[in-house]
C-alpha cells in the first residue's frame, strides 16, 4: 500500500519534521499515463484543478492530460504559471465581471458558462476586450431519467441546483451565442455537465451517454453545427474503505470509445480530479500520547482535520497504515511507553474540538507513542480544503518526491 519510497522518508523525518504530506511523483506519473492509456485516443482528459493544485502535481500530470479545469480566477492565474500553454476550460458558479476580463485577457480557452447572466458579462467583457470568437460551453443539468442509475440516491442532474443552467434557460441562451442567432463574440462550442461524483464506471458511463444524447437533441433541434464537444465532468468514484478498488478506466475507456462511434464529429472530454491524483499523497504524522477515556482508547496525533480536513468532511475513517518506530525512536523516557494493543483506537488530533477526528474505532495489532501513521489518499481535497490557521499550530512539511 504505502509506496517505499514515502515509507523510508516518513521514518527518516524527525518528529519535529511531522506532520508531513509527502507526494510521490512518479506513482502519480504512472497513474496518470495508465488512465490516458485506458481512454480511447481522441477522448480529451482534463484534470480539475481544485482537487489538488500544487504546481508539482500539475506539472507531474501535464503529458498526460489535455488540459485543467479550473474553477476561479485564482485557479486561472495559478494554473496558467504552473503549466504555461496547457489549455484552460474556466467553470464554476459566480464567476465575477472581473474575473472573466482577466481570464479573457490570459486567453483561457473554454468558458463553462453556468447562467444566462455570466453569459452576457462574459460578452460584454469580450466585446470591451475586441475579443471577437470566445469558447463558451454551456453548463446544463441535464434531465436523467430516475432509473438511469438503478435508482442510486445521488445528487443528479434535473434537481433544483445552485450549478449550470437548467434545459429551458439553454433555449433563452441561444440567442445570445454565435450560430445559434447572435453575431457576437461568443461560439457555443458544447455542453458541459457534472452531474455527480463518486459513481462506479457503468453509472459513469450511463450519465456520459445521457448528457452525450442530449447534446446531439440539443444541436439538431436547433441546427447547431458548431456544438461539437461534449464535458461530461468528473466524479469517478474512489473507495476511502477500499483503496485498493480503483475506479474501472479499462472498462470506463471502452464504453467512451462506444459512446463515441454513436457520436462522430463530436469530442468527447472528461475532467476528473480525485481519481487522478487522490492515490499519490500521504499525511504523515507521530503519535504523542495514547490514553483511555469511559473505556475507550484514543490516539492524540501531531496535526490533525486543520491540515486534511477530508475524514471530517466526508465523514470517514481516514484509511491509514501504522508504521512501527522501535529502533530510531526507542523510547527513553523514564516511564511506560503509552501503547494500546488489539483494541479498537480513535486516532484523533490536535484540536479542541471533537470533530478532529481522523478514524475511529479502529482495529490496530498495536500503536504506541512514538509509533508513525501514514494517512493514506491524500492527494485530493486533503491540504487545500484545510482550516489550516485555526489554533495556530505549525503547518506541515511538504516533500514532492521524484527520482
Ligand atoms: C469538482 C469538479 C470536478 C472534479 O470532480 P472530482 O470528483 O474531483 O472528479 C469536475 N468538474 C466540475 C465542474 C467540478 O466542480
Amino acid at each position: 500500500m504505502i509506496t517505499s519510497a514515502v515509507h523510508t522518508l516518513a521514518t527518516e523525518l524527525t518528529g519535529d519534521d511531522l506532520p508531513a504530506y509527502v507526494y510521490d511523483l512518479p506513482a502519480l506519473r504512472a497513474h496518470a499515463r495508465a488512465v490516458r492509456d485506458a481512454l480511447p485516443p481522441g477522448l480529451e482528459l482534463y484534470y480539475a484543478a481544485k482537487a489538488n493544485p500544487a504546481p508539482p502535481v500539475l506539472r507531474t500530470l501535464a503529458p498526460h492530460v489535455t488540459g485543467y479545469e479550473v474553477a476561479s480566477g485564482g485557479e486561472v492565474e495559478h494554473v496558467r504559471a504552473a503549466v504555461p500553454g496547457a489549455p484552460l476550460a474556466f467553470g464554476g458558479p459566480g464567476k465575477t465581471e472581473g474575473e472573466l476580463r482577466r481570464a479573457l485577457t490570459l486567453g483561457v480557452e473554454r468558458f463553462h458558462v453556468e447562467s444566462e447572466q455570466e453569459l452576457r458579462l462574459l460578452a460584454g467583457a469580450a466585446e470591451d476586450a475586441r475579443i471577437d470568437a470566445v469558447d463558451v460551453l454551456l453548463r446544463v443539468n441535464v434531465p436523467l431519467a430516475s432509473d438511469e442509475l438503478g435508482g442510486a440516491a445521488l445528487a443528479m442532474g434535473g434537481r433544483p441546483s445552485p450549478f449550470g443552467l437548467d434545459p429551458e434557460a439553454v433555449q433563452r441562451c441561444l440567442p445570445l451565442l454565435s450560430g445559434a442567432g447572435s453575431h457576437g463574440p461568443l461560439r457555443l462550442r458544447g455542453i458541459h455537465a457534472h452531474l455527480a461524483s463518486g459513481l462506479d464506471a457503468p453509472a459513469q458511463l450511463t450519465v456520459a451517454a445521457a448528457i452525450a444524447d442530449w447534446a446531439r437533441k440539443l444541436s439538431e433541434r436547433h441546427g447547431l453545427d458548431d456544438l461539437t464537444e461534449v464535458n461530461v465532468g468528473g466524479g469517478m468514484g474512489v473507495d476511502y474503505a477500499h483503496p485498493d478498488r480503483r475506479f474501472d478506466w479499462a472498462a470506463y475507456g471502452k464504453g467512451m470509445a462506444d459512446l463515441a462511434l454513436r457520436h462522430p464529429g463530436r469530442t468527447l472530454r472528461i475532467e476528473p480530479g480525485r481519481a487522478l491524483t487522490v492515490y499519490c499523497g500521504w499525511y504523515v504524522t507521530e503519535v504523542l500520547d495514547i490514553k483511555h477515556s469511559g473505556g475507550e482508547a484514543f490516539a492524540v496525533l501531531r496535526g490533525g482535520t486543520h491540515h486534511i480536513r477530508t475524514p471530517a468532511t466526508k465523514q470517514h475513517d481516514q484509511p491509514f497504515q501504522v508504521l512501527p518506530m522501535d529502533t530510531t525512536a526507542t523510547w527513553t523516557r523514564p516511564w511506560a511507553r503509552p501503547a494500546v494493543r488489539e483494541e479498537p483506537v480513535t486516532l484523533v488530533g490536535q484540536l479542541c474540538t471533537p470533530k478532529d477526528v481522523l478514524a475511529r474505532r479502529v482495529q490496530v495489532p498495536e500503536l504506541r507513542a512514538g509509533d508513525r501513521v501514514a494517512f493514506a489518499m491524500a492527494g485530493a481535497y486533503a491540504w487545500n480544503i484545510s482550516h489550516h490557521d485555526f489554533l495556530m499550530h505549525p503547518r506541515p512539511g511538504f516533500h514532492y518526491l521524484d527520482t
